[in-house]
């Protein structure tokens, strides 16, 4: 056991995985050392998942959007005194063309993509330099 500045704490072994832990408050008879506390609690990163809102992708910028509670939103933005007296407005999920893309299809997209990302950098570099020296 360490020497600590107050003699009513102790160390003791985390009973998850046998860590010795300082500083445990001397009523204590099991500690859990910060390491399995993270455990347990989960990874910060893991908190900020995203929960799916049930909300259809781009409902805030809908002129009208009601969710299945009722809560009625005109772009985006929450109508208290209007909740519940809408129907939720049906989700209907995009149709998505099925057509499936061959792999070589998929390469000439990509490059086609990259092509005009490329054409949009320089055009703007253009306008830079314009807008930098005049004509
Ligand atoms: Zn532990």
């Amino acid at each position: 056991m360490e020497e600590t500045n107050l003699n009513s704490y102790q160390t003791l072994a985390c009973r998850k995985c046998g860590r010795w832990v300082d500083n445990v408050g001397e009523t204590a008879h099991t500690v859990i050392c910060s390491y399995c506390v993270q455990l347990l609690v989960g990874f910060p990163e893991e908190k900020t998942v995203k929960v799916s809102s049930g909300r259809p992708v781009g409902w805030h910028f809908m002129n009208e959007f009601v969710d299945k509670k009722g809560n009625v939103f005109h772009k985006g933005v929450e109508q208290p005194n209007l909740k519940g007296t809408l129907p939720p407005t049906k989700i209907s999920k995009p149709k998505v063309k099925t057509k499936r893309r061959t792999k070589e299809q998929i390469l000439i997209d990509r490059h086609n993509e990259k092509k005009q990302a490329l054409k949009k950098a320089i055009k703007k570099q253009k306008d830079f330099l314009n807008h930098n020296f005049g004509d």
